[in-house]
């Protein structure tokens, strides 16, 4: 292994970001990164600055259409047949580039809501850590996940706007 598995989760604010974060610490060292994002549609503000690096690969997002909670078992299937594809590319991803870090922004959501395979995102996981570090982010880590991981981290909400003042998704800090 060459690189620390990096896994951001909890239900509090600062995951994602965090992990945009490092990427952006590394790219600042000449490092190649590689960007993946499950679920998710690629339009937060972050990947479209990340975009503008010759050194970091965002890799375009194939998001599920609506909740998984909201599915049929049929819609479900299908959406967990295009995430577990989407596992496998984002590894021959990492194989092409050999990114120093590799963030898998929400794949703890993926694999807690079923989308993405344990088996998979090992493999995923492990074909990336052989570069570099890989973060792993979303609430909801999977228990075998907290324990592969070199550096666990769980952020707690205290206190969001969402909920003391509904206050709603505001671009360039929710997204
Ligand atoms: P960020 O992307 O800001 O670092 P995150 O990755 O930790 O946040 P996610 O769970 O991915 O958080 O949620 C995405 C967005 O939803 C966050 O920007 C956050 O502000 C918002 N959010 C987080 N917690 C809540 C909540 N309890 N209710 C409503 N919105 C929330
Ligand atoms: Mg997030």
């Amino acid at each position: 292994m060459m690189g620390k598995l990096h896994v951001y989760t909890g239900d509090g604010k600062g995951k994602t970001t965090a992990a945009m974060g490092l990427a952006l610490r590394s790219l600042g060292h000449g490092r190649r990164v590689l960007i993946a994002q499950f679920l998710k549609d690629g339009r937060s503000g972050e990947l479209a600055a990340l975009r503008t690096f010759e050194r970091a690969t965002v890799y375009p997002a194939k998001p599920i259409s609506g909740f998984v909670f909201a599915m049929t078992a049929a819609q479900k299937e299908e959406a967990a047949k295009q995430q577990n594809a989407q596992a496998a590319d984002i590894q021959s991803e990492a194989e092409r580039l050999c990114p120093a870090l590799t963030v898998l922004d929400e794949l703890n959501v993926a694999l807690a809501c079923g989308m993405v395979t344990r088996e998979n995102a090992e493999r995923l996981i492990d074909a990336a850590l052989a570069f570099g570090d890989v973060v792993s982010t979303g609430r909801n880590a999977p228990e075998w996940l907290r324990e592969k991981g070199d550096y666990v981290s769980e952020i707690v909400a205290r206190k969001h706007p969402f909920q003391t003042e509904k206050l709603a998704a505001r671009e360039g800090i929710e997204y």
